[in-house]
């Protein structure tokens, strides 16, 4: 039963000619599959209406082969041959109840076009943002007004596709829109240049012509970053954000509002707080009397509740909310508010689009799966026989094996040698920043607690005589992963002699419950981050918030490069400077005194020295695999110890993310019972047509 506090969150809401069934909106979000995997997508964003979601919007949908920005996969809206797709799109969100919407785009000087090799276009002569060696140039008269046709084309053929919220789209800084708007990339001397109203003005007649070619059946969104973060140089909420705003307020029949650019948007936990948007967009609802979206990894119902009663937005905008948990609303509106998965802020969906490959999420692993592997969130198929599972280790794999094993309706002995569940998680989530990575670990173990056929055991470490012992026929090792202590790492492939030389740690000994932190040297310590991912700059940021003096040394050209796919690598190294950080970039590790380091540049080999009182290796990790190991060699004994089938998931198969894990752990179950033929591919792929 629905809590009576949330009944706010299901009431309807018009927009324009058509109605939100409730006030659930998933906004355009990209997700790596776009035109490539239209199959995968269409079954994808369905879920989302199954799961509630009154509105479930495309990602960015290019209008023309000048606006495209290959290798990203995102959709595209150019002619004819693009319909089947966008129509299977919206049928399947039709078939769930759901409004179906698109976000048009013309990226302007975002499109460096590789594909269509389009010359690039802008409001003014500026090199595309991608870094390619290649300029947009300004557009004519003669290229406003094929803009604007090719525009009103593509809003005309997503009506015939079925759409019912048709955008146009100025945020993100990658719309041709939003970069006629900015003072910083239009420096255009005719009517659409110079004063706001001018550089307003392609805005208003696209938003009319939309209106006028589509807007009887069909609503008009205007997807509007009122905010760019950037101070003078950028739109701010209470300068240029707010007099578009004020200008436009009743043209379109939706107001989508954010912040500019999309790492300003979608900012990670570690940087944002749920709700980090309401500061900035605000104010757009006193301006206007249309629907307000807005965003802001909101995953809690009251904050969604609060931000509805308090005027900041009509409708709960969600793209990562609804990723990590498409039955969001569902789980609401039945009253099942422990049951939602909440998001992280990890950001590991992004990563995926950032490769051009399909979406995959840290919380719910059948994101991305739906199609390919028939995957559903909340379903999983009952097994027939009631056969038992022992899952050794509960970190991420562990957990959400154990949970999902026992949710196919599996007998699940869960055994964990340490205190407490989590593994990894409970380890990191302790570090600056990530204490909502402890979801991970939270929603399993609440599951689990509800689950009769689930046994769990704590400060259990098995031996491969104890499995032997216990008679279960399957059996799960999850055991984990450990930090490596050799040296070896991406740049180095042979151990490093003499690291011990002296205090030395790893990722594992600072994490520690038992570290003394006032025992560690007042410095200088040298985090050593050959690594890459989040955990060289967490040690260091954790250590000079303890008091230490902290060098970073790494052989990359960034801090933390890795993250610059989850979008917050430029705030990571911010704020390691403003920790006190010191940050040595291009720099290998090649050997140790008692208190000296010695280093040399990555290009030169250019030798030099460093102070070090205690050293903190950040390399790689290697695989717990004693016990797989010990029963492998033990396998002549399984058949009397009545035991069937051994497998290793997760970081003790081979070190990954979290994400990883939990997608193994989750695939054991699936698989369990299955005949799985590992010389095909374990998936459906869509199919290519050829002329
Ligand atoms: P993953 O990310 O693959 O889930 P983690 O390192 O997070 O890996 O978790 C592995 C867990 O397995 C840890 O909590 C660890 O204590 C536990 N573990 C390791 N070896 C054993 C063992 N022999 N018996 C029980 N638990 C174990
Ligand atoms: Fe949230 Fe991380 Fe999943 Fe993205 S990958 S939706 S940030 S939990």
């Amino acid at each position: 039963m629905r809590d009576p506090r949330y009944d706010v969150l299901f009431e309807p809401v018009p927009i324009g000619p058509v109605t939100a069934r409730n006030r659930f909106y998933q906004v355009p979000h990209c997700a790596g599959m776009g035109y490539r995997f239209p199959s995968s997508n269409a079954a994808m964003r369905g879920i989302k209406a199954e799961g509630g979601w009154a509105v479930v919007c495309t990602e960015e949908a290019e209008i023309h082969p000048s606006a495209e920005i290959s290798p990203y996969v995102e959709n595209r809206i150019w002619d004819a041959q693009d319909l089947p797709h966008l129509r299977a799109f919206t049928e399947a969100v039709h078939a769930q109840g759901g409004l179906a919407g698109i976000e048009l785009v013309h990226n302007g000087h975002h499109s460096p076009n590789h594909y269509s090799r389009e010359v690039p276009m802008g409001p003014s002569h500026r090199p595309v943002d991608s870094g390619d060696p290649v300029q947009a140039r300004a557009m004519d008269k003669t290229d406003i007004a094929a803009f604007r046709r090719w525009h009103r084309n593509a809003a005309l053929r997503a009506k015939e596709a079925g759409f019912d919220i048709v955008y146009v789209y100025a945020g993100h800084d990658m719309a041709l829109l939003q970069h006629f708007l900015s003072r910083r990339h239009n420096d255009r001397a005719d009517e659409y240049g110079g004063s706001l109203e001018n550089r307003v003005r392609l805005i208003r007649e696209v938003l009319t012509d939309t209106k006028e070619a589509v807007g009887d059946r069909c609503a008009v969104a205007f997807r509007f970053a009122v905010d760019e973060l950037l101070g003078d140089d950028g739109i701010t909420a209470q300068g240029e954000g707010h007099d578009t705003v004020a200008m436009l307020a009743e043209l379109p029949d939706l107001w989508d509002v954010n912040v500019s650019d999309w790492s300003n948007d979608s900012q990670t936990a570690r940087f944002a707080e749920e709700g980090y948007q309401e500061p900035y967009t605000r104010f757009v609802k006193a301006l206007t009397t249309k629907p307000v979206v807005g965003v802001g990894r909101y995953t809690s119902p009251d904050a969604m509740v609060r931000a509805v009663k308090q005027g900041v937005m009509d409708l709960i905008g969600a793209a990562r909310p609804s990723i990590a948990d498409p039955f969001l609303p569902k789980k609401i509106e039945e009253g099942r508010i422990d049951d939602i998965r909440e998001c992280i802020g990890c950001n590991i969906c992004v990563t995926g689009d950032n490769f051009s490959a399909p979406i995959r999420c840290t919380q719910n692993p059948t994101m991305g799966e739906e199609w390919r592997r028939g995957w559903h969130p909340e379903a999983i198929p009952a097994v027939t026989a009631r056969e038992k599972v022992l899952i050794v280790g509960g970190g991420p794999a562990g957990l959400e094996a154990a949970r999902a094993c026992g949710q196919r309706g599996l007998e699940v002995v869960l055994a964990e040698a340490g205190e407490h569940w989590g593994g990894r998680v409970a380890r990191e989530s302790r570090l600056p920043g990530l204490a909502s990575w402890g979801r991970v670990r939270d929603w399993r173990l609440g599951q689990l607690h509800k689950l009769a056929n689930v046994e769990m055991y704590l400060a259990s470490a098995l031996t491969a005589d104890d499995i032997l012992s216990y008679g279960i026929a399957h059996v799960v090792l999850a055991t984990g992963s450990v930090w490596r202590r050799d040296g070896i790492g991406r740049s180095r492939h042979a151990a490093l002699p003499g690291l011990d030389a002296g205090p030395l740690l790893t990722p594992d000994d600072v994490m520690a419950e038992t570290l003394d932190a006032a025992a560690l040297p007042a410095g200088p310590i040298v985090v050593y981050d050959d690594d890459g991912y989040v955990m060289g700059g967490l040690m260091a940021e954790l250590l000079a918030r303890a008091g230490c003096a902290v060098t970073l040394v790494t052989p990359a050209p960034l801090v933390s490069a890795w993250t610059q796919h989850a979008l917050d690598q430029p705030r990571i190294h911010r704020r390691l400077v403003e920790c006190g950080v010191t940050i040595r970039l291009n720099t290998v590790l090649t050997a140790r005194n008692a208190d000296r380091l010695e280093l040399a540049c990555s290009y030169t080999e250019a030798p030099e020295a460093l102070d070090c009182a205690a050293l903190v290796l950040v390399t790689a990790r290697l695989p717990n695999e004693t016990l797989t190991l010990d029963l492998k060699a033990r396998e002549a004994d399984w058949a009397d110890a009545g035991l069937l089938g051994v497998q290793t998931i997760g970081d003790a198969r081979a070190p990954g993310t979290i994400a990883a894990a939990v997608f193994a752990g989750h695939r054991y179950a699936r698989e369990f019972g299955e005949d799985i033929d590992p010389d095909v591919a374990p998936f459906r792929r869509e199919a290519i047509a050829v002329d």
